[in-house]
């Protein structure tokens, strides 16, 4: 008899990944993988049915349940995605919908709750009950864990952390918030291009300065790179972002108290030359005995954990409540 799995869909505004995971031992059977950068609403509810029943063929064709996790903010009053950036989903009930078209119950939550579901449940946060989580790519997703329960606000718009303002006077931020100087705003995988661009421009004599030369894009993973590399200009830009950074987690310390905060996103393969920075603005900013007692942690499931949080979210939904 073929093994029965939850499907988890990670939805982001570029990729889909869809994996078929055994619940209990959190393996994951198959992994299926599409692009949905620029599709129309009905192409991008096709690639994600596709995707899903891709994965339960692959997995034995037994699927008791879908998780998506969507980087929007939902009304669980209605199950409408209300502010979608990147994806052709706004007013639409992507809960209902789904369920329908792939004959099984579906549970829909923004990708950073996921996200901190599974770092609670097994990750890097595993065995806590307080924990916040921000996501840091584009943009900054937030997941909060408080008292053992996931923390969705009063209609489930709750926790985008990465709205909280760093500095008042601080840059425009993305997407469709109104705000300015939020943790978004200086400190997202975009903030941290922006900054190397500065930095570079001023002192092109550099390693990064000659690779840009060299026809590479300025990105994340390149800053990174050069950063482990020791140049110095690469450093110090993914110092200043984990510096910002710190002062986001000072003030979430400062608030829900949390045994550990988690870092995770594409951002975090700088590991240890964001983290450090970060930790030391904390340690300096937030109150005792909270800043002392808190461990900021990379995410122990990387790319994966939201993915693996929506299965965990659609095999118990109500472990969360
Ligand atoms: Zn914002």
């Amino acid at each position: 008899m073929a093994q029965r799995c939850v499907i988890g869909v990670d939805l982001g505004g570029t990729k889909l990944l869809a994996g078929a995971v055994d619940p209990r031992r959190l393996t994951i059977h198959h992994r299926a993988r599409r692009e949905v950068f620029g599709l129309d609403q009905a192409a991008l509810i096709e690639a994600a049915v596709g995707a899903v029943e891709e994965a339960i063929d692959a997995s034995g064709g037994v699927a008791d349940a879908v998780g998506f996790g969507i980087p929007c903010t939902f009304d669980r009053r209605t199950g409408i995605a209300v502010q979608a950036v990147n994806l052709p989903i706004a007013d639409l009930p992507f809960a209902d919908l789904m369920s329908e078209r792939l004959g099984l119950p579906v549970e829909v939550d923004n990708d950073a709750n996921c996200a901190v579901w599974a770092e609670t449940r097994a990750g890097a946060a595993r065995g806590a009950r307080d924990v916040a989580m921000l996501t840091i790519g584009t943009g900054i997703g937030g997941g909060l864990v408080l008292g053992g329960r996931l923390y969705r606000g009063w209609v489930g718009a709750g926790a985008e952390m990465g709205h909280m303002v760093i500095d008042m006077d601080g840059p425009p931020c993305q997407g469709n918030c109104p705000n300015w100087g939020c943790l978004e705003a200086v400190a997202s995988g975009t903030a941290l291009v922006r900054e190397a661009a500065l930095r570079v421009a001023r002192e092109p004599d550099t390693p990064l300065g000659r690779a840009l030369e060299d026809g590479r894009p300025l990105t994340g993973p390149l800053i990174t790179e050069l950063a482990f590399d020791g140049d110095a200009v690469a450093a110090a830009s993914v110092r200043v972002i984990g510096e910002r950074l710190g002062v986001g987690i000072a003030n979430l310390v400062n608030i829900f108290n949390p045994e550990v905060v988690v870092i995770g996103g594409g951002v975090i393969a700088a590991g240890d030359l964001l983290l450090d920075p970060a930790r030391e603005v904390m340690a300096a900013r937030a109150l005792a005995p909270s800043r002392d007692l808190v461990r900021v942690a990379a995410t122990a499931f990387g790319a994966e954990s939201g993915m693996i949080g929506a299965a965990l979210l659609a095999a118990a939904p109500e472990a969360a409540e």
